[in-house]
C-alpha cells in the first residue's frame, strides 16, 4: 500500500463541523496514513486563531499579567470541539500543566506550539489513530536551524511500526529538550517533513481553498487555480506573499521528488493544484500566477562614475552584511545603485546604515525611500513569450501607477515589480487584469 501524508490546516480544524469533514477525507482512502494538524483556526473573519490566542497569554505573562481569562477562552475553543464531537476525552490535565507553564515563563515557542499538540491529541482520538508527538521526531540544532539528519533518522523510527497516526505540525525540539517552533505557518514543514520521513507517495496539503491560486483571492475575485504549478515557481510566488503554503515547505519534499497536492477541506473533490518538479506540459497562460508583499525600502546610493569603480557594490553589501540585513534586489545605473531591503530589517539601523554606507562607500549621496510594495510575476511560459515584461507595465501604466524599480530573475521565470504601497493591490490586480481577464 502507497501511504499519503496529509496536512490539514487551521481552517480545516476549526471546530467540530470541519473536524467531520476532516475525518470523512481521511477515511476515504486507507493511504492517508500519517495526519499532520495544525491549531484550530479562525471559524469566521473576526475571529482569532488559536495560536494568536496563546502568543497574547505568553504577552500577558511575560508583563506578569493575569491570564486566566485568556487562557479559558483557549480551553473553551478546545472544549466546544470536544463536547460537539461528543468524545469521552478530556484535556483537563493539559491545560492545568501548559498553564502552570505558562505562568511559570515558559518559553514563547513552547507555549505557541501547545495549540497543535491538543489540537493533534483530540484528532487522534476521533479518528482513532495514535498520537505522536513532534517534540520526538523533529529536531533543531542549537542554533535554531533544522536538523535533518536526526529529524529521518527519528522520525522514520518513530513511525515504521505506527498504521496510522496524527502528528501536531509547527514545532520540535532544541539539543537542550526545550520547543521551538517553525515561523509562522509553519505546520505545511512539518508535513513535507513527515511526508520525506516515511516516503510517501503523495504529500497533500488540505486547506480553505481549491488549490493555489493564481493571485490572492482577498486582492482578485475569483482568480483561477493553477492546476499545476513546479516547486521553483511556487517558492517565487509563496516567498512574496502566496502563503497557500509555507516557502520552506518544498525543500523536503523536493529533494526526494514527492509531489504537492494542495487541496480544499470544504470541496473535497476538487482536485486542487499539483506541485512537481518539473512540468511538461503547455502552460494555460504566460504567467502562472502573481503575488506580491508591502514592507520594503529602497537605499539609494549616487556617485559619479560608480560604473567605473571596482568594487563598490562589494563595499556598499558588505555594510549590510556588517549590519545582518540581507538584501532582496539590487537595481543599478551608471551613477547609482539601488538595494531593495526588507524596511522591518533597518528600522532600528537606518541612520547608522546611512553613515556607513557614505564613509565605506565613499558616497555623494545616500537616501532610503519606504513603503515599497513588491510584486512577483512569476512564469515558467515566460520564457518563451515575448512581450511579457511590456504587457505588463503597460497595464500598471494604464492605471496611472508609477514604478519604481523593475528587476528580472536570470532564469526568466520572474519579473520584479516595486510600486508605492498606496498603489499594491490596484497594480496587482492590473497585471492579473493583463494576463488572465479583468479583475
Ligand atoms: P491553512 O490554515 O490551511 O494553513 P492558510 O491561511 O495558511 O491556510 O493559507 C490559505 C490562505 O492563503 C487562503 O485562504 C488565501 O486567503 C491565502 N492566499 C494568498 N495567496 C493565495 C494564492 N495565490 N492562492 C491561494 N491562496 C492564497
Ligand atoms: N498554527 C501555526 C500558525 O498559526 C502554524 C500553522 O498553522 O501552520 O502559524
Ligand atoms: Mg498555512
Amino acid at each position: 500500500m502507497q501511504t499519503k501524508v496529509v496536512k490539514f490546516g487551521g481552517s480545516s480544524l476549526a471546530d467540530a463541523a470541519q473536524f467531520r469533514k476532516v475525518a470523512a477525507i481521511i477515511k476515504a482512502e486507507p493511504e492517508r496514513r500519517y495526519v499532520v494538524a495544525s491549531a484550530p483556526g479562525k471559524r469566521f473573519s473576526d475571529d482569532i486563531k488559536v495560536t494568536d490566542m496563546l502568543y497574547d497569554c505568553f504577552d500577558l505573562a511575560s508583563k506578569k499579567e493575569n491570564i486566566d481569562e485568556a487562557f479559558a477562552k483557549i480551553e473553551a475553543r478546545y472544549n466546544g470541539i470536544i463536547a460537539d464531537l461528543g468524545l469521552d476525552f478530556s484535556l483537563d490535565k493539559e491545560f492545568r500543566k501548559i498553564r502552570m507553564a505558562i505562568e511559570h515563563h515558559a518559553g514563547q515557542d513552547y507555549v505557541a506550539s501547545r495549540g497543535e499538540y491538543l489540537n493533534s491529541m483530540i484528532l487522534a482520538k476521533f479518528l482513532g489513530f495514535t498520537f505522536v508527538d513532534a517534540e520526538s521526531g523533529i529536531f533543531f540544532h542549537s542554533n535554531g536551524t533544522f536538523d535533518d539528519k536526526q529529524t529521518y533518522k527519528a522520525l522514520s523510527a518513530l513511525l515504521e511500526d505506527v498504521e496510522y497516526a496524527v502528528i501536531p505540525g509547527f514545532y520540535g525540539s532544541m539539543p537542550n529538550g526545550t520547543i521551538k517552533t517553525f515561523s509562522r505557518g509553519g505546520s505545511d514543514v512539518t508535513g513535507a517533513i513527515v511526508a520525506r520521513a516515511v516516503h510517501a507517495s503523495i504529500y497533500e496539503n488540505w486547506t480553505d481553498v481549491s488549490g493555489m491560486l493564481m493571485a490572492d483571492p482577498r486582492l482578485v475575485e475569483n482568480p483561477k487555480v493553477i492546476e499545476e504549478i513546479t516547486y521553483r515557481e511556487l517558492r517565487e510566488l509563496a516567498y512574496m506573499g502566496a502563503t497557500v503554503m509555507h516557502e520552506e515547505a518544498i525543500f523536503p519534499v523536493r529533494e526526494a521528488c514527492i509531489p504537492i497536492n494542495i487541496r480544499n477541506t470544504n470541496s473535497p473533490a476538487d482536485p486542487g493544484t499539483m506541485i512537481v518538479p518539473k512540468s511538461d506540459r503547455p502552460v494555460p497562460t504566460v504567467i502562472t500566477g502573481v503575488a506580491g508583499r508591502k514592507g520594503f525600502s529602497s537605499i539609494t546610493i549616487e556617485k559619479d562614475r560608480m560604473n567605473t569603480e571596482v568594487g563598490f557594490g562589494r563595499k556598499v553589501l558588505g555594510v549590510l552584511e556588517d549590519f545582518g540585513v540581507s538584501f532582496e534586489h539590487t537595481p543599478t545605473g551608471i551613477d547609482t545603485m539601488s538595494v531593495v531591503v526588507s524596511t522591518s530589517s533597518i528600522t532600528d539601523c537606518k541612520e547608522a546604515l546611512i553613515g556607513r554606507i557614505f564613509r565605506d562607500a565613499n558616497a555623494d549621496s545616500v537616501t532610503i525611500d519606504d513603503n515599497m510594495a513588491l510584486i512577483a510575476i512569476v512564469g515558467r511560459g515566460m520564457v518563451s513569450n515575448k512581450g511579457t515584461a511590456g504587457r505588463a507595465f503597460t497595464a500598471i501604466a494604464n492605471r496611472n501607477i508609477n514604478i519604481r524599480m523593475i528587476d528580472q530573475g536570470s532564469g526568466e521565470n520572474n519579473i520584479i515589480v516595486g510600486v508605492d504601497e498606496d498603489d499594491y493591490t490596484a497594480a496587482l490586480q492590473a497585471i492579473y487584469g493583463a494576463f488572465v481577464g479583468e479583475a
